[in-house]
């Protein structure tokens, strides 16, 4: 048998696929809680990418050097991986992943994409339920120092309060994570005005809706930031979406004025 079919068994306690009987693959349900299980499941992993992606056709389009087409920030949530937003990610897009898509936590990374590799497009992505925007939410001052820092760094404008109930609180973590979104954005066209004015940069903010608050599916990239303008007649005629359709726009760009209607009450 060979190897990457090993672990397509379903009998592999370690196998990524299920048996699906010829449909696409499940996301695995087995939750590793041990390292020398985790460790297994990558090494495996690895030997069956390994065995799917030769060395002729696959990296030797890359091997002298990387030439990625955008950067992006992306919070480390495990929900949210680039597959979602890239189907050939290898050498597409320079990734910096922190807890909360903090622009300002890794600067050195994101400018090495946006002034080293100069990718023309630096994407800046929250997503739904997202961890660190409700651990900041939370009282978290009995969290290690570090991770304090890191909440208190996000600056959420909405607030939850003891009475509120499953709703409410729901669209202040909607309404918080896409007001950090926004704020990364404001914080990258402050730091790269210069390649941003030239035309030589988007920052673009978007939401990963895993959970289809917005009603477009489970997975959907909504776009309501454009280098700062978020005004939806705005968003439509912006040179940088010139190429979606108008079908798309209507799914992908969000109006947050009114996705949001909550924000004018917190
Ligand atoms: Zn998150």
């Amino acid at each position: 048998m060979p190897f990457k079919d090993l672990f397509r068994d379903r009998n592999n306690p370690f196998s990524f696929f299920s048996d699906t009987g010829g449909k696409k693959p499940k996301t695995p349900k087995t939750h590793i809680r041990t390292a020398d299980a985790a460790i297994t499941r990558v090494i495996a992993d690895n030997m069956a990418f390994m065995e799917d992606h030769p060395l002729e056709g696959f990296f030797d389009h890359f091997l002298d050097q990387q030439t990625p087409f955008a950067t992006l920030v992306l919070c480390s949530d495990s929900r949210c991986q680039l597959e979602a937003f890239c189907s050939q990610p290898f050498n597409s897009i320079f990734e910096v992943s922190n807890a909360g898509n903090r622009f300002k936590a890794d600067m050195f990374s994101v400018s090495f994409g946006v002034k080293v590799l100069k990718t023309p497009l630096l994407l800046i992505i929250g997503h739904t339920d997202c961890g660190a925007i409700k651990a900041a939410m939370a009282d978290h001052s009995k969290l290690d120092a570090e991770i304090q820092a890191g909440l208190d760094g996000l600056n959420l404008p909405a607030h939850s309060q003891p009475g509120d109930d499953t709703a409410t609180y729901n669209s202040k973590v909607l309404v918080n994570v896409i007001a950090n979104v926004n704020a990364q954005v404001r914080a990258a066209v402050d730091t790269y005005s210069k390649q941003v004015a030239d035309g030589n940069l988007s920052v673009v903010g978007a939401l990963f809706d895993i959970h289809n608050l917005l009603g477009h599916g489970n997975g959907k990239l909504h776009i309501f930031n454009v280098s700062g303008e978020t005004a939806i007649d705005k968003l439509h005629m912006h040179k940088t979406l010139r190429h979606l359709s108008d079908a798309e726009k209507k799914l992908t760009l969000l109006d947050i004025s009114k996705a949001m209607p909550v924000i004018n009450n917190i």
